[in-house]
């Protein structure tokens, strides 16, 4: 790994706003097909902010099996302009409340469904709500996968879990698990102890961009890269509002939907000296 460049790992995980975690308990699976899809308008949205420059950043698309069964041109437009398509898995679980068998399942079929579209393998994978733990990282390498990017050391958010990763040889922001199986955390800053959330989502909605800006040059003066997470429906103001949710879930989901855009490409204009390349090249390089 090139430690002497700073990388920007851009990723976003392709799901429509009616899988969400916070909505679960008000939409259930079986209206999924019935709701209105949203996510190829937004995926294209962010292809197209991104191809708006001219040195043309590439990133790192985690698919939803279930979403690329419904638009497989969708999956093959995302490898065709250059990025990365990784392993949401098939039917956004959260894994830590699955058993094991389930779990097997729903990753083997989120990944072949992925590889059967773009004729390729399928390196990388991310757990729904950043939920895992050291066993379902065990299934992850199981599976076939290279790496996964699901750990989130922001501990107050109760759905993340935790990994031990203590004694593992890291190299910028990958951390060497087992034998050619790698972490790829999510990026947050820490101050002496505290660990703040700065990776992405809703924190990059909430927080203002000249401190976000602030907090990823301290996360790369440390780490030589920074990696980022977002998703489709947080590009898209317009989208149906699930009203019976509860005021904390709708907060998290809905707030400054609006700014997004705009401070997305701020963020790429900001850095737009250093690499923004996918997962599977930064672990390559
Ligand atoms: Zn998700």
């Amino acid at each position: 790994m090139n430690l002497t460049k700073k990388f920007i790992l851009l990723t976003f995980d392709v799901e429509d706003w009616f899988q969400v975690e916070n909505f679960k308990e008000y939409i259930s699976f079986d209206s999924w097909n019935s709701r209105e899809l949203r996510v190829e308008k937004n995926t294209h949205t962010i292809l197209n902010l991104l191809d708006s420059f001219t040195f043309k950043p590439k990133a790192t698309f985690f698919v939803l099996g279930w979403i690329a069964q419904q638009l497989p041109h969708l999956v093959k437009e995302i490898n065709n302009r250059g990025h990365e398509v990784a392993n949401h898995g098939n039917l956004h679980h959260l894994l830590t409340k699955q058993p094991v068998t389930e779990i097997i399942k729903d990753l083997k079929q989120g990944k072949d469904i992925l590889e059967d579209i773009i004729g390729k393998k399928i390196y990388g994978y991310r757990a729904p709500s950043f939920a895992i733990n050291n066993e379902i990282l065990k299934i992850i390498k199981e599976t076939g996968h290279v790496y996964d990017s699901s750990f989130n050391s922001f501990s107050m958010h109760g759905r993340y879990g935790t990994i031990d990763l203590a004694n593992k040889d890291k190299k910028g922001i990958a951390t060497e698990i087992s034998d050619n199986f790698y972490e790829l955390s999510i990026s947050n800053l820490t101050i002496r102890q505290n660990i703040l959330p700065l990776g992405g989502g809703g924190y990059f909605r909430l927080i203002p961009f000249p401190m976000f800006k602030l907090g990823m040059n301290q996360v790369l003066k440390k780490d030589q890269a920074f990696l980022f997470y977002s998703h489709p429906w947080e590009f898209d103001p317009d989208q149906p509002r699930v009203e019976q949710a509860s005021k904390g879930f709708k907060f998290r989901h809905y707030t400054n939907l609006d700014k997004t855009h705009k401070k997305f490409e701020s963020l790429i204009k900001k850095f737009k000296n250093l690499n923004f390349t996918t997962c599977i090249n930064y672990l390559e390089n």
